[in-house]
């Protein structure tokens, strides 16, 4: 970094970015095949976001969360994309360690308990008591935490069952994370006013970290299925004055190389629209730095 460089506000790394299953193999090592997980660095602290088998090397890379206590982890919602690598989080088994887990309440199903089927021995062999951190479970309702100067504040959007985006803001920088949202569907009851406030939610955000599952050809056949198209995503940008849109939840039968051609493709569609917004597919592994005031 040269002295003209101040250190970024916040770092935003993307530790898995595929949607629905993992999808590890030759065709997707750029983009990655890990299934839902973002860190976002402030200083020296990590707040994680999503519990996809991205949070695998993430807990490699973290180890012991007793060194690092404040390490809150932000669920959108419980489905098994976003939710299967926690028992793989090796910084769960660190006697001392305290993780605070926090996501949307259940109309049916308690969050820990949740957890506690998750490693049932019908579906896992390690026992939820083998578990030596201390987890302590929080909703996220129509509130605002806060800790330290960094706020996260989220908001219902359109998926089956009750599911949250994100949007953190530190040190003037913000960042939204919608990795599940289905912005043209129909049957979601969340109000005539929803897309608006939605727009506010996101408006002038550094980075929207958006679902874009589909393409306009195949969203026709999956009308319903509670994802969002690479077109929605650019419009919801545009709508919001985003400042940088990254497509993620990426189809799990889609390859890298055919994911470039649709990302190259909807860039030269918005430009042909007039849309200028900074626009790339969401890749395993990439850190971005926001700094306030720029780009
Ligand atoms: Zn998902
Ligand atoms: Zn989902």
């Amino acid at each position: 970094m040269d002295e003209a460089t101040p250190p970024a506000q916040l770092s935003v790394r993307c530790w898995g970015t595929r949607g629905s299953i993992p999808s590890p193999g030759p065709a997707t090592t750029r983009y990655g095949g890990n299934t839902s997980c973002v860190a976002v660095r402030v200083g020296g602290r990590c707040f994680i976001f999503d519990a996809g088998t991205g949070i695998r090397p993430l807990g490699h890379q973290i180890l012991d969360l007793s060194r690092t206590p404040d390490t809150p982890l932000f669920l959108t919602h419980f489905h098994w994309d976003h939710i299967q690598g926690l028992p793989f989080f090796v910084p769960l088994y660190t006697e001392g360690a305290v993780l605070k887990i926090l996501g949307p309440r259940q109309p049916d199903a308690d969050m820990r308990e949740i957890f506690e089927r998750q490693m049932a021995p019908i579906h896992f062999p390690v026992p939820f008591s083998m578990v030596a951190a201390q987890l302590d479970f929080g909703h996220m309702e129509h509130d605002e935490w806060e800790d330290g100067g960094v706020t996260v504040r989220s908001m219902q959007v359109r998926h089956p069952s009750t599911v949250l985006g994100y949007r953190i803001e530190a040190g003037g920088v913000s960042v939204c994370f919608i990795p599940d949202n289905e912005l043209e569907g129909e049957g979601y009851d969340l109000g005539p006013d929803w897309r608006a406030r939605l727009v506010e939610f996101v408006g002038g955000a550094d980075l929207l970290i958006h679902d874009s599952m589909y393409t306009d050809s195949e969203y026709a056949e999956r009308r319903g299925w509670g994802h969002s198209t690479f077109r929605q995503s650019v419009d919801l940008a545009r709508d919001a004055g985003v400042r940088r849109l990254l497509f993620f939840h990426h189809d799990p039968q889609r390859s890298d190389d055919a994911l470039d051609a649709i990302v190259d493709r909807t860039r030269d569609e918005a430009a042909a629209r007039g849309v200028s917004l900074e626009m790339a597919a969401a890749a395993e592994g990439e850190e971005i730095h926001l700094h306030e005031g720029r780009p």
